[in-house]
């Protein structure tokens, strides 16, 4: 047990930790305040090559004082090589390590997650454009990587002005008072559809570069098992939604990039906001350290893929409560819905809910096919093939098949449904009558969201391909839906997949 002059010792040591730390936030913020005053002032970059390579080793010096990490893993030469070179394809004569609030030149556009106002809620603003990097209230992007290397490789101008002309949706949606609730929707921006237009404004004034993160157009899909489904007579063309014999189908589609509300996601999760910055920061190698220090950002575009809707029939109807609505939410799986991958039920059941959603739409109801970019469980095709080769490799047994990918990825899957429902309410869709999924996860998600389901709808067992037995039964007996018989764990083991030497290759 401590006594109590060891613990008034402890105390006395703490607040001496803290008040060093306090001084040494306060240090970094009046020297990044320093260095960007020193940027406003200084010339412009010179064109000669000796005045580059003396600018170059003051952006070495200016990086490695404000901070001792830099130091520690930039070897000067390297870094004044790159430095030169980063001026050299236009950025500003020294790195911005990070941000602070309230440093000067930092006065990022107001903004109210979950305000039910356009004008209220502000605009997402990630750029880092000249005119912009100040006024940011986000940071990130989908694409943010392959951004980096067009403006490294400089085909890309930093302050490239986008032309919108004629881009707006090509169907209405909303809003809806979902857009205007904080919890309901936090990992896309419902006004993102809209944001060149509502904030025209800020844009012409003000100089800020603000983009849209969803985009809405119409098309023509053809699939040659609808064109199969027309010629068995499943699918009757109309003319309309299922427009001829080929099974040409008309479809409004929405491309959704997430956008992160942090606080929002935090509680999805059940985590604290910090730990989830902190994570992101780590696991990004320290890519966004305004995860860290700008606590007043409060979104964040993640670099990963967003999501697609395929709506059949009139989009009005997806909200409307009197009709009928039928929806799959689909998780990317390459091999299968592209080229065709016998190895699970991913393409059938793709196709499938594509044409019960075409059916619910001639009925009258609205149909919606809701494709998320998530490979392989969200861990990627890399694991999911050392998945495959240990399953050929060994018994390929659906007792195991589980099993296989957690030995590998240390877990089951990271597709995190928590964030999925978002869309659906995005959408304004408030029941569903027939949902398209035996996903016991998809289910509880949307269904914890306040949003009911009426009838789930198994894969038919005609459209299950043989190889793929081994993951339907394994996911029935971990409790995905089926109206049929759930397979006890001796039963799973006998149920095998091919093996490798069974066909040509
Ligand atoms: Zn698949």
């Amino acid at each position: 047990m401590a006594n109590s002059g060891s613990v008034a010792d402890m105390a006395a040591v703490l607040q001496a930790l803290k008040s060093i730390q306090e001084s040494q936030i306060q240090l970094q913020e009046g020297f990044v305040s320093l260095s960007q005053r020193m940027d406003q002032v200084a010339p412009p970059v010179s064109s000669t090559d000796d005045d580059m390579a003396e600018k170059g080793s003051q952006v070495t010096k200016t990086a490695v004082a404000s901070t001792a990490t830099v130091e520690s893993t930039t070897t000067p030469t390297a870094s004044t090589e790159t430095a030169i070179q980063a001026q050299k394809s236009g950025f500003t004569s020294r790195i911005i390590l990070t941000t602070y609030p309230k440093q000067i030149g930092i006065v990022p556009l107001p903004f109210k997650w979950g305000a039910p106002e356009p004008a209220e809620r502000g605009p997402v603003v990630v750029s880092r454009s000249s005119s912009t990097i100040g006024r940011r209230n986000a940071h990130g992007g989908s694409y943010s990587i392959y951004f980096a290397l067009a403006l490294a490789s400089k085909q890309l101008d930093i302050n490239h002005k986008p032309d919108f002309t004629n881009t707006e949706p090509a169907a209405n949606i909303g809003p809806f008072p979902q857009w205007g609730d904080p919890k309901k929707i936090v990992a896309m921006d419902p006004w993102g559809h809209l944001a060149p237009w509502l904030f025209a404004d800020t844009i012409k004034n003000e100089n800020v570069d603000i983009r849209p993160t969803i985009a809405i157009t119409k098309a023509h899909m053809k699939l040659p098992e609808l064109e199969e489904s027309v010629r068995a007579g499943r699918l009757v063309p109309d003319g309309k939604i299922c427009l001829n014999s080929a099974g040409e189908l008309a479809v409004t589609k929405f491309a959704v990039e997430p956008v992160w509300y942090l606080p929002g996601v935090a509680e999805r999760f059940g985590i604290d906001e910090g730990v989830l910055r902190r994570s992101l920061f780590e696991h990004t190698g320290g890519s966004y350290p305004e995860l860290i220090t700008r606590g007043d950002i409060k979104v964040f575009l993640p670099p990963i893929g967003g999501l697609t809707v395929y709506c059949f029939g009139d989009p009005a109807k997806m909200s409307d409560e009197k009709v009928r609505l039928a929806l799959r939410i689909h998780d990317e799986c390459n091999g299968s819905d592209v080229f065709g991958s016998d190895i699970c039920t991913c393409r059938p059941y793709l196709i499938y809910g594509i044409e019960e959603a075409v059916k619910e739409a001639q009925n009258g109801g609205s149909g919606v096919v809701i494709y998320f970019r998530k490979e392989g469980r969200a861990l990627g095709e890399v694991t999911k093939y050392l998945v495959y080769n240990a399953r050929k490799r060994g018994e390929d047994r659906a007792s195991d098949y589980f099993k296989r990918t957690e030995n590998i990825a240390g877990v089951k899957d990271m597709r995190f449904q928590a964030l999925m429902p978002d869309i659906l309410h995005w959408l304004g869709i408030k029941k569903i009558d027939r949902m398209l999924s035996m996903s016991n996860m998809k289910h509880d998600a949307i269904v914890g969201q306040g949003i009911p389901i009426h009838e789930r709808v198994e894969l038919p067992e005609e459209w299950i391909p043989q190889d793929s037995r081994v993951e339907i039964d394994a996911k029935i007996t971990a409790g995905y839906f089926t109206t049929g018989h759930r397979m006890t764990e001796d039963e799973l083991k006998a149920v095998k997949g091919r093996m490798w030497e069974d066909i040509d290759h």
